[in-house]
């Protein structure tokens, strides 16, 4: 179809002169919005499932198939002329803008593959993704209880399902639904800033309150004290254990203590509960007692504790789970594994807030992040402001009058609680150990391959990091002394460069469709920062990091078979790259 043109228009009137142009518009227009009444042929209905069937579509072969959408890998998108576009002068039906639309998933990675484990982003699972739709259609906006009404059950249930988990009081607890794990983190930090420099909501930031947080956190700690108005260089990094990537407690009492003598507050101490490139979990409940042996000077709030366990969070759906009888039968190599991750996780309880996002660990659509706060009416007073004009309190809930956004989506609140409803307990430990099973498959194959090396072997999370050397050498020997030895930094960068080039190459392969044994090879990528080398914990040396590829089988798809081949895989692009570029090893 194509645009409707001013002639069609023309003839059109000629038939009925009277009608003007822009009511002609309309009644087009009347038929692309959802109808307000039911039993009526309504386009949404219509155009929804022609356009998911379409969509579906883009989706490759079960056989052999690549692990992204269509048939196109290349960015098609002419940057040299995009930022030309004008709104065209007439309409377009909405047929033909939702055909565009779908177009632009060409090559879009395909996040439920087999082949996929790039990352932390699983694909959501269907509860979720129509309960996010539905807000979609009939908008509720959860800034307050007026324009969300029943809706807003999904955020209250949510803060208190998560609250619980955490063996808080769900009565005293909330949350609120915002804009991603960094949303969270800023979240605490405004929380953390206000408790602390209680003046600083009318006379702005004046005083450099420190946060610390390890030097694993997530790369977010610098939007949110940058964005918040506090400073990037008031963050300070606590060294890491070498082995568990945990923040390391001696390190994290010397700079409280050395606050404390200065008389310099802390805002707050983030514990990262697993992290991205290493699933390092901080200990909480020994976070805690330090910050209460040392806390801010006189004049200042209490030092804050949040937990940025927005990956690590949905362990805690095995609070009750009985690992002497193991109810749902994980294998006897998996278990130690959960109930690691569950025990890591459950110091949550001896934070003040912490972060869940359920567009990572709780396979949801994207964002559908939680702030929950232990404390409900500490944080809704704090942070309260006086009631806007034109909006009336209808419902004891009203979460604008504390929260950073204005108007709110329920699209995150009702992927995350439909998940919740969905999963329960047992369907959340089924698809995490379900996780492990394949990780611990692929760590025992890993043996059979002597020139790879696990470099997170302590690590009981989802992510398996490896290296691969050229063939003849001694691999676990090799990397120990590039791991602790600065005499072997040359080796260390040769081979992060080898890693590096692996990982590009892979990703070439992805890209272009590459088949080994029939089979596309798979979407992996890699970490330039996995851990710092031994010698270089202060991080002073910016190029002795350990280089890893990254292993991720989140998505529901994958199994043990897939592994085999992702083994294969790596090697023959090592392979590949050490024929072109290490000629004489
Ligand atoms: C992903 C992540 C973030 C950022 O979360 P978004 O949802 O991407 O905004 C923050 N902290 C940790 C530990 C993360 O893994």
């Amino acid at each position: 179809m194509s645009e409707i043109t001013e002639e069609q228009i023309a003839k059109e009137e000629l038939v009925d002169q009277t009608i003007p142009r822009w009511s002609k518009y309309r009644s087009e227009m009347l038929q692309s919005f959802p109808s307000p009444y039911k039993g009526e042929k309504d386009s949404l209905a219509d155009e929804i499932t022609k356009a998911i069937r379409t969509l579906d579509q883009l989706k490759p072969e079960k056989k052999g198939g690549a692990a992204f959408l269509g048939t196109d890998p290349n960015l098609v998108i002419d940057f040299e002329h995009v930022k030309e576009a004008v709104l065209e002068n007439g309409m377009q039906t909405s047929s033909e803008v939702i055909q565009k639309a779908i177009k632009l998933f060409e090559g879009l990675p395909n996040w439920g593959h087999p082949l996929t484990m790039n990352n932390v982003n699983p694909q959501g699972n269907t509860a979720a993704i129509v309960a996010s739709i539905l807000t979609e259609i009939f908008a509720p906006n959860i800034l307050e209880g007026e324009y969300a009404w029943n809706i807003h059950q999904a955020e209250l249930e949510s803060g208190a399902i998560l609250a619980n988990l955490a063996g808080w009081e769900s009565k005293k607890s909330g949350c609120v639904y915002t804009y991603g794990g960094s949303g969270c983190w800023t979240y605490h930090l405004k929380y953390a800033l206000t408790s602390v420099l209680p003046d600083s909501r009318n006379k702005g930031i004046r005083t450099d309150a420190k946060v610390i947080c390890s030097q694993q956190a997530h790369y977010t700690m610098l939007n949110s004290t940058d964005w918040m108005g506090l400073g990037m260089d008031n963050l300070i990094l606590i060294k890491t254990d070498i082995d568990t990537n945990a923040m390391d407690m001696g390190h994290l009492e010397e700079v409280l203590k050395d606050c404390q003598s200065k008389k310099i507050p802390v805002a707050s101490v983030v514990c990262t509960m697993g992290t991205t490139d290493a699933n390092a979990y901080d200990p909480v409940e020994q976070v805690y007692h330090l910050i209460n042996k040392y806390p801010n000077p006189n004049g200042f709030g209490k030092i804050f504790l949040y937990c940025d366990s927005v990956i690590g969070w949905s362990w805690l759906t095995f609070k009750n789970y009985d690992f002497k009888i193991n109810p749902l039968g994980f294998s006897e190599a998996v278990l130690p594994y959960i109930e690691e991750n569950y025990n890591a996780v459950k110091g949550i309880f001896f934070a003040d807030a912490f972060g869940a996002d359920f567009h990572k660990t709780g396979f949801s659509p994207y964002i559908s992040s939680a702030f929950v706060y232990k404390d409900a009416a500490a944080f809704e007073s704090l942070l309260s402001r006086p009631c806007s004009s034109y909006l009336q309190p209808r419902s004891p809930y009203n979460p604008l009058n504390y929260t950073l956004e204005v108007s709110r989506t329920a699209t995150g609140s009702m992927a995350g609680w439909a998940t919740l409803k969905f999963f329960g307990h047992e369907g959340f430990q089924s698809v995490l150990g379900g996780i492990l099973e394949n990780k611990v498959y692929l760590l025992q194959k890993m043996k059979d391959h002597p020139s790879i090396v696990c470099v997170n072997p302590e690590d009981f999370g989802f992510v398996t990091l490896l290296r691969i050397y050229p063939p003849g050498i001694h691999t676990s020997v090799q990397y120990e002394l590039e791991l602790k030895d600065k005499a072997h930094k040359e080796d260390l960068l040769k081979h992060n460069n080898l890693t590096h080039a692996i990982g590009d190459l892979l990703f070439e392969w992805f890209r272009s469709g590459k088949k080994i044994n029939g089979q596309c090879t798979p979407y992996l990528s890699f970490t330039s920062r996995f851990r710092p080398a031994a010698y270089n914990r202060d991080l002073k040396d910016s190029e002795a990091m350990i280089f890893a590829l990254k292993i991720f089988p989140l998505n529901v798809s994958i199994t043990p078979q897939v592994m085999d081949h992702v083994l294969l895989c790596i090697s023959a692009a090592r392979d590949q790259i050490t024929q072109i570029k290490i000629p004489n090893e």
